[in-house]
């Protein structure tokens, strides 16, 4: 029926394999809508003209991701995001010569503007000449993505950020589970101190690709002296079952573990191997390039290795947030009339997110829920007054984001800003990354505040806040990252328990596996502002066609 092999999946399968993913804290109905609308979104998506890979037949090909036992993802040999990208922008700009769609390039939303409680529009600012507009709506969506940059080092583009979502939080809406952050297994390792930014290689490559570290710690010898009885594929020998396929947190944790116990390899003893060998020995050097060979390209460029020579180096990242703006079944957030799409919402990944997910939810959101909830809220709001832009509401918001910035720049200090993210990233992937625990995170609350304080005494914004200036719109953004990290350590603290990506590290069996504790934590923890300490609100979380079991990939 469809255009592609079927590999034995389907849509429950996608559902299960997607809510176990997420360790079981995910809602069902919303996943459940995920799995369904997936299939309809290929057709939507080549419709609109991206290449998805094809076999000689013709038929869209698929491959495997992390977690996920058939071969599920329709890919664009890794540029799948960026293809779905320009197809997306197309259409865009298909309506936007229509006048149907006018856009604001270059403008950054700094503030959500609520009259009588309602959303009615945002503060913006023109990055070109730092003009402060006022923009007004019936209703505001905010698709403005992932957080995974307040690690500073992250595989994310340096224009990612929190700000947008932390604003409507401010002002009210409710945060959920901040502190649920995917680090990736399979980024380039950083290779100095004052790297801005971490590459990331596919995922697709462990279809293929072997991880292992030298069974001796501290071995200095090449990848190709150490003999194959000296080698630890760890990944296969901890999980038979699914190998080098582990869903991503898993993954990244048992780097992690290899490269703290000593095994690390690299010249910062920061990476772990992904070898080619024995795929290239066994399908050939054309069939390997056939699938992977933009990558490897990418890898030799980088790096300046010959990756069908040698195992490429690989180690984690800061790469996508499962959690943010608390949405309710129809994408709505607590504030009426304020939408959250796509990564800015904690929705349907649960506290580990599985491979090529995030695309599916973002345009799934996109393509297909919002444009029936949305003409809903509206319907029921009824007939739309007009909302006038000098009402009291957005003067006083455009005076509180100008006197913010004011503020910033009068600081002149001596630090950059990037010292400041760089120190706030430093403590929260220490101490709220892939593992956490009590003590390390009531330092890091501490720390934080630290940061912060010296941050308003310390920062150095050069040059006029009233005209193009970078370091004063990284400097909001920082602002933000400090009082969202707080959160993020706060919300990690409050969870005792280890479940996807939050690893506790009080909360493990022997061999070192998450214990979820199902009886006290099976709710997403909503955090509502308040003057003092966030405030918590449970939703709790029914699973009425699944049975949450542990979560095993031995
Ligand atoms: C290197 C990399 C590879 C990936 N590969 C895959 C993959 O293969 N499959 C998969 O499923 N997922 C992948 N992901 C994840 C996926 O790309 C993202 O989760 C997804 O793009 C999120 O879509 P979004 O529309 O919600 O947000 P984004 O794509 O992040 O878009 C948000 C936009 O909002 C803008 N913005 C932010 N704040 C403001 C503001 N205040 N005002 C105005 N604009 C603002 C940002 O600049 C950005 O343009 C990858 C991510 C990365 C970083």
């Amino acid at each position: 029926m469809k255009n592609y092999k079927n590999d034995g999946d389907s849509v429950h399968r996608m559902f299960y394999d997607t809510l176990k993913g997420g360790d079981f804290r995910a809602r069902e109905a919303n996943v459940f809508r995920l799995a369904e609308c997936s299939a309809s979104l290929i057709d939507q998506a080549v419709a609109q003209g991206v290449p998805f890979a094809r076999e000689y037949s013709g038929y869209l090909s698929n491959r495997s991701f992390g977690g996920v036992q058939v071969s599920r993802t329709f890919y664009a040999r890794g540029q799948t995001g960026q293809q779905l990208l320009l197809g997306t922008y197309q259409a865009l700009m298909r309506q936007v010569k229509a006048k149907k769609i006018t856009t604001y390039t270059r403008h950054e939303m700094l503030d959500l503007v609520l009259i009588n409680g309602v959303a009615k529009g945002i503060i913006a600012r023109n990055l070109d000449t730092g003009k402060i507009t006022r923009h007004t709506a019936n209703a505001v969506v905010l698709a403005t993505g992932g957080f995974g940059k307040i690690y500073y080092l992250s595989t994310l583009a340096m224009g990612c950020n929190g700000s947008a979502i932390w604003r409507a939080h401010k002002k009210g809406a409710w945060m959920a589970c901040p502190s649920w952050t995917q680090i990736h297994p399979t980024c380039l390792p950083q290779s100095g101190a004052y790297q801005s930014k971490l590459t990331l290689m596919s995922e697709s490559l462990r279809n293929d690709g072997r991880i292992w570290v030298p069974l001796t710690r501290n071995d200095n010898r090449k990848p190709e002296d150490i003999p194959e009885e000296e080698r630890d594929y760890y990944l296969e020998r901890k999980y038979p079952s699914y190998g080098n396929l582990a869903p991503r947190d898993i993954a990244s944790r048992a780097a992690k573990e290899r490269i703290d116990a000593g095994h690390g390899v690299g010249p910062l003893k920061n990476a772990v191997y992904l070898d080619f060998k024995d795929a290239l020995a066994n399908q050939g050097k054309a069939t390997i390039a056939k699938k992977y060979g933009n990558l490897f390209d990418m890898y030799q460029k980088i790096t300046g290795i010959n990756a069908y020579n040698e195992p490429m180096k690989i180690s984690p990242a800061a790469h996508f947030s499962m959690g943010g703006l608390w949405v309710d079944y129809e994408l709505s957030t607590n504030i009426p009339g304020l939408f959250a799409i796509g990564e800015a919402n904690f929705s349907d990944h649960g506290a580990n997110r599985l491979g090529a997910n995030s695309l599916l939810q973002a345009c799934v959101d996109g393509y297909y829920i919002l444009p029936q909830t949305l003409p809903h809220y509206l319907a029921q709001s009824g007939n739309p007054e007009a909302i006038n832009k000098e009402d009291p509401a957005f003067i006083e918001c455009e005076q509180q984001v100008t006197k913010q910035l004011e503020e910033l720049g009068k600081i002149n200090g001596s630090k950059t800003v990037d010292y400041f993210h760089r120190e706030l990233g430093k403590i929260l992937y220490d101490k709220c990354g892939l593992s956490r625990n009590e003590k390390g995170l009531i330092i890091a609350i501490e720390a934080i505040r630290n940061l912060k304080a010296s941050f308003y005494n310390d920062l150095k914004i050069p040059s006029k806040i009233n005209g193009i200036n970078e370091e004063l719109e990284k400097a909001g953004r920082v602002v933000d990252y400090l009082e969202i990290g707080e959160l993020m350590c706060i919300d990690a603290l409050s969870r005792e328990e280890s479940c996807g990506a939050h690893f506790r590290t009080e909360f493990q069996t022997n061999d070192g596996e998450a214990i979820r504790n199902d009886e006290e934590f099976k709710f997403i923890s909503c955090w509502k502002k308040s003057d003092n300490v966030p405030l918590l609100i449970k939703e709790m979380l029914n699973f009425e066609f699944t049975k949450p079991t542990e979560r095993s990939y031995k």
